[in-house]
């Protein structure tokens, strides 16, 4: 099983003039096997949400309930959350000098099933998810995402999606910033991830050129830290065309 509920959530972060809500109730079910697609105009808090998910430490909850197979998530310190099944592909990957990409991958791992991989079997597991994501077998001796091309950065969450195989993931514009043929090759790996039909899947994204390779059932309009509707992969569309104004303008009629 993989559900993943979001009610009510309220999120704040400490700004210089006190605090500052950002998510003003969220309202998401992902079931097992469901793809849910989050557009909204920058600043909106996609990827505050993203962050309130993994356990953050800047975002304080202020109220409402986040559930992982019906486990209070929000009690647990961010490697609990990993533990449990989450995972989280942000928005801009942070470089960690002087720890290589397997020894990352490996202590992640580790951490994540409780007991250290099988080493010859894990190498090869490694080296597997770098191939399927064209990423050569040089870069697990490198420090993670340093010097890394905005691409290679991005591919490499993949791989680790790959390898940690987590019940829920977390995608936060994964796509941004890829050619066509890496976005292909993000999409791929993406689609093998969800192959199982038990996993589940929230990709925040600007663009609806990777919902042709990944295929949402659901999108979701964000604005001002809410959703504000809801419809099937032709919504994406009509966003595209249309931009968020019609949202905008309503939400700010409502308050
Ligand atoms: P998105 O991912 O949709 O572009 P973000 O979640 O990154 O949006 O940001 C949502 C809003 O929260 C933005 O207006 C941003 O400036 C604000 N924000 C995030 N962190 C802080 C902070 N530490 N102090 C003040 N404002 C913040
Ligand atoms: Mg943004
Ligand atoms: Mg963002």
């Amino acid at each position: 099983m993989s559900k993943l509920e979001i009610k009510n959530l309220h999120v704040s972060v400490e700004a210089e003039d006190g605090p500052k809500e950002i998510l003003k109730g969220v309202n998401l079910t992902i079931n097992p096997g469901e793809v849910h697609a989050v557009m909204g105009p920058n600043g909106s808090g996609k990827s505050t949400l993203a962050y309130s998910i993994a356990g953050h430490p800047k975002y304080t909850v202020t109220q409402g309930e986040v559930l992982l197979d019906g486990e209070d998530i929000l009690s647990m310190s961010v490697d609990e959350r990993a533990r449990a099944g989450m995972f989280l592909a942000m928005q801009y990957p942070v470089e960690v000098p002087g720890v290589s990409v397997s020894n990352f991958l490996r202590a992640a791992k580790t951490a994540i099933d409780g007991k250290a991989p099988n080493p010859r079997h894990f190498v090869k597991e490694v080296n597997g998810a770098m191939e399927d994501l064209n990423l050569g077998a040089s870069f697990t001796r490198r420090s993670v995402n340093e010097g890394f091309s905005g691409g290679e950065k991005k591919r490499n969450e993949i791989a680790q999606l790959k390898l940690l195989d987590p019940k829920v993931a977390v995608l936060d514009e994964t796509d941004s910033g890829l050619d066509i043929d890496a976005l292909r090759v993000v999409a791929d790996g993406v689609n093998r991830y969800m192959e199982s039909g038990d996993r589940g899947l929230l990709l925040i994204t600007h663009y609806t050129r990777i919902l042709k390779h990944i295929k949402p059932h659901f999108v979701h309009v964000f604005v001002d830290g809410h959703f504000i509707d809801e419809g099937g992969p032709e919504l994406a569309d009509q966003l595209e065309a249309e931009g968020y104004d019609k949202y905008v303008t309503a939400n700010n009629a409502a308050k």
